[in-house]
């Protein structure tokens, strides 16, 4: 996606050479026709899969899920980011470790919107070492659904996220993949 892709170099604020900050259109303020794009570039790869349900991981997940739901026609789920004490009967849970707080949390999702009949695309803002897209599919096999596939904004390939998805078997497309942040600045792969 090249709208995608210049919009990661030009706004994209590296932290350091494993972060990439994008407040201004994706992480805390929202280019909300950008992520219609998202929407619609994942549509265009999966609309042959059957998906009944787009899942993310709460917050920033959400946008580019919701404008993919929008497209697919089908419910937009978010897994939630519980504390224990709120956890009661009737959801599936896993333990995901934040990349960017390095922080574990048990997140869930209600039996009550996902089961057997589902056919799940994971869709995420970042793919890093995997652990969010993992801890998604692992609730979709709690729940006995299937995944199709997981569909990632920006991937930092010089991360493993992609090979461990890979290793599990799911079919993974990012939309920009950020091959260095080296030099503070953001080399997408195939550039010079
Ligand atoms: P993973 O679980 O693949 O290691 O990391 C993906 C998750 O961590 C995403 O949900 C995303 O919110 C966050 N994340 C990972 N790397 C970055 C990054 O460079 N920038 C931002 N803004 N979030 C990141």
């Amino acid at each position: 996606m090249e709208s995608l892709g210049r919009k990661v170099k030009e706004d994209g604020v590296v932290i350091d050479e494993k972060i990439l900050k994008v407040d201004g259109f994706l992480n805390h303020q929202i280019d909300a026709k950008l992520m219609h794009e998202v929407g619609q570039t994942f549509y265009n790869q999966f609309k042959n899969e059957g998906i009944t349900k787009i899942l993310t991981i709460e917050a920033s997940g959400i946008a580019p899920a919701i404008m993919a739901a929008l497209h697919f026609d089908v419910p937009c789920l978010f897994a939630k980011k519980a504390k224990p004490s709120t956890l009661k009967d009737g959801f599936y849970q896993t333990d995901i470790h934040s990349f960017t707080k390095n922080k574990t949390s048990t997140v869930i999702v209600s039996e009550e919107f996902l089961g057997e009949d589902d056919t799940v695309l994971i869709i995420d803002d970042f793919l890093a070492n995997g652990d969010a897209s993992l801890g998604l599919n692992e609730i979709v096999k709690q729940a006995n659904a299937k995944t199709a596939g997981v569909g990632i904004v920006v991937e930092k390939s010089f991360q493993n996220g992609r090979q461990r998805l890979e290793d599990e078997g799911l079919n993974v497309s990012s939309l920009c993949k950020v091959a260095s942040l080296k030099g503070n600045k953001v080399t997408l792969l195939g550039e010079n």
